[in-house]
Formats: structure tokens, C-alpha cells, sequence
């Protein structure tokens, strides 16, 4: 291989085919602190030491005016710098992680941050929406379990199905997100996603139980008491599981009848943390005289199974709780460690879990409510 020509930025050489290339030094990586570099070939021909000339001097503009991208860091990369200095609760980080590491890093990874256009998005997300699992269209069965086992009806040839949509979106938000720093770094001149195809947003689609259900899942809950208080409050309220979680009895007003959510209770990796609302903002809601009462003869039950044991409520005891005096948080995660006062999981995704700008909070057969399953122990099978 015949060199050419070397200059302090750049250089062309001559290649065994004859073609020309062209090689611009475009600074160092931040992540590698290697030497970055731009390449061009050019065909060989008569007019090719000429056109080596050109395409060195536009790479070299192309450097300054830093319209090429100075990192060949890969998008995992990326994403671990973004995480590490994105401000956001434990918990969303975790979710925020968790999809990239599960279907993000997977397909993307390796890709250098500065080769990404807009095209690499728009197959990346008509990929998510084939197959959630990244499959390779071969044939394979998805077993039950990791472990050694005979197979059973349970393992089953895997079928395609697509990651949901308002997932897709929120892979877009989490990669928007990291680009837009990389462009203020100045890892890019611009953001590639933004002339990709955006993921939309899912029309809503609460699917609240009508009043009839409504009407029978309460009448079903008042087998245990405890549990129909919390699945009328949810419906009354709008609340979200987090923050019905997190309600103590210093929250109800009787007297002036009413109730305010201050804190949300999260889980993370099986650990369980108060934090501020999901909107930050503390809210009272004015109750009617049915819930008051049930609130207060939910208070009056709570008293009394710990006066029977011989203790008192705690003095911040929570309306919701499985320790008899009320000092532990009933858990809002149905695959978390905790258990709701009896022994029933709460998996319940309130129609405020999956809206939070709505404005219009309170339950309603229509606009609202909450699509209820409620299972008993660990055989996962719905009630
Ligand atoms: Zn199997
Ligand atoms: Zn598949």
C-alpha cells in the first residue's frame, strides 16, 4: 500500500486495488481516547487523485464545523453515561434500565452513536413490534422453566408476539433521551431519532368495569373487609396503587371529611421506599358520607384487632397494613415479597396507574375505575 500523501489532519492513500483513501483525523473519542477517524474511498480513475483532494478538504470542513460525529462510542455506552447522570426516581431508572438491557442493547448496543440514522430506528421498531423476544424466525420451544425438567403441555413452540406499543414508546423516550445529551456533548451535530418515525402513544383504553361489575367485585370483596375498604377506595378516589398504599390514618379528616395523598409507596428489587406522588404535587380530595363511614368503621376494626392482641395502632399507622398495629406499608407490586392484610395480592392497575395527566381522578363507570384481578396465593390463577 502506497502512501501517498500524509498531513497532520488527514491523508490518502493509495489501496492495492488502486482505489484511493482518504483518512481525516476528527479528534479524540472521549470514551476510547482513541484517535477518531473519518475514511472515504475513492474508485481509482483518471480523475481520482483529484477527487481525493476534494474529498479530503470537504472531510476536513466537515471536522471543523464538527458536522461529523467526534465519538465512536456505541450506544450501549451511551446509554450507561445517560443513565448514570439521569435525573430520576430509583424506580424509573430501574424500568429505564431494564428495557434497555432487555431489548435496546440487544438489537443496538454495538452501534457506534455517530453511525445512527434515522432508518436504524425505524427497523429497530418494526423489529419490537414482530417479535418482543428478538427471535431469528426459527422454530424453537419456549420452556416452562430454566431448570432441568420434563417437558410438559406448560412448554410451548414460541409464537411471535410484539412488544406492546406504549413499551415501544417508552424504548423511544429512553433513547431520545440519551441522543439529545450526545448532541449536547457534542457527540453529534444532530439527533438522528428525530427524523426517525416516532412510536405513538397508545389511545387510552382504560376498559373500567362497568357499574354491574363494579357492583360484583365489591360484593365479592366483602368476604373480607379490609380488602372491599381498599377496593372502594379505589374506586371513589382514582387513586394509584402506590398511593393507596401509603395512606395513614393522619391523612383522613373525618371530621372535615377529607383525604390527602402526600407520599406513593414503590418497590425496587423487592425493596419498598415512600417517595413523593408521581405529579409531586400533595392533593385532598373531599370524600362522601358512605366512604367516610366505611373509613371509620375500617379505623374502628383496625383498633380493635390490636387491642385484642394488646397493642395500640402505631402513631403513624397506615390504613392499609399487614402488621396488626399498622406500622408496615400493604405492598403495591403483586410480584413483590408482600401480601394485602389477607393474604390476597393486590394486582390492580388503576385507571391513574396508566393516566397520569388526567384530570378527572374520580371514579366513574364511565371514565374511569380500575380493571381488578385479584389472586389468591402463588398458583397466579385470576379470581
Ligand atoms: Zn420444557
Ligand atoms: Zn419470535
Amino acid at each position: 500500500m502506497a502512501r501517498r500523501r500524509a498531513r497532520d489532519r488527514g491523508e490518502i492513500e493509495e489501496l492495492p486495488s488502486g482505489s484511493l483513501r482518504v483518512t481525516v483525523y476528527a479528534g479524540v473519542d472521549p470514551l476510547t481516547k482513541r484517535r477518531h477517524r473519518i475514511r472515504e474511498v475513492i474508485a481509482a480513475g483518471p480523475t481520482a487523485a483529484a477527487e481525493a483532494e476534494k474529498a479530503l478538504r470537504r472531510l476536513l470542513v466537515q471536522v471543523d464545523e464538527q458536522r461529523s460525529p467526534t465519538t465512536a462510542a456505541t450506544v450501549e455506552q451511551l446509554l450507561d453515561r445517560h443513565f448514570e447522570l439521569l435525573e430520576v426516581e430509583p424506580s424509573t431508572l430501574a424500568t429505564y434500565r431494564s428495557l434497555a438491557t432487555t431489548h435496546i442493547v440487544p438489537l443496538l448496543g454495538k452501534q457506534k452513536v455517530g453511525a445512527l440514522r434515522a432508518a436504524v430506528f425505524d427497523s429497530f421498531y418494526a423489529e419490537l413490534r414482530r417479535c418482543r423476544a428478538h427471535c431469528d424466525r426459527r422454530p424453537y420451544t419456549e420452556h416452562r422453566t430454566d431448570r432441568a425438567h420434563e417437558c410438559d403441555d406448560r412448554c410451548r413452540p414460541h409464537a411471535c408476539r410484539p412488544l406492546a406499543k406504549s413499551t415501544i414508546r417508552q424504548i423511544h423516550v429512553i433513547l431520545s433521551g440519551a441522543l439529545k445529551r450526545a448532541v449536547r456533548w457534542r457527540w453529534l451535530s444532530t439527533n438522528p431519532i428525530e427524523h426517525a418515525e416516532a412510536p405513538q402513544q397508545p389511545a387510552s383504553n382504560p376498559q373500567p368495569p362497568s357499574a354491574q361489575e363494579a357492583a360484583r367485585i365489591l360484593n365479592e370483596a366483602w368476604a373480607d373487609p379490609d380488602w372491599a375498604v381498599l377496593v372502594w377506595l379505589t374506586m371513589v378516589t382514582g387513586f394509584r396503587r402506590g398511593e393507596l398504599c401509603a395512606l395513614r390514618w393522619r391523612h383522613l379528616d373525618l371530621v372535615g371529611g377529607v383525604l390527602a395523598v402526600e407520599r406513593s409507596i414503590a418497590q425496587l428489587n423487592g425493596r419498598t421506599c415512600e417517595k413523593d406522588t408521581k405529579t409531586h404535587q400533595n392533593r385532598r380530595i373531599a370524600l362522601d358520607p358512605e366512604t367516610l363511614a366505611l373509613l371509620a368503621g375500617h379505623r374502628q376494626l383496625c383498633m380493635d384487632r390490636a387491642a385484642a392482641v394488646g397493642v395500640d395502632l402505631a402513631p403513624d399507622a397506615f390504613m392499609f397494613s399487614p402488621a396488626v398495629d399498622g406500622g408496615g406499608a400493604t405492598q403495591p407490586e403483586p410480584s413483590g415479597p408482600g401480601h394485602c392484610p389477607t393474604g390476597r395480592r393486590l394486582e390492580a392497575r388503576t385507571y391513574a396507574d396508566n393516566h397520569p395527566t388526567t384530570p378527572d381522578r374520580r371514579w366513574s363507570p364511565t371514565n374511569a375505575g380500575a380493571s381488578w384481578r385479584v389472586t389468591r396465593g402463588d398458583d397466579g390463577r385470576t379470581h
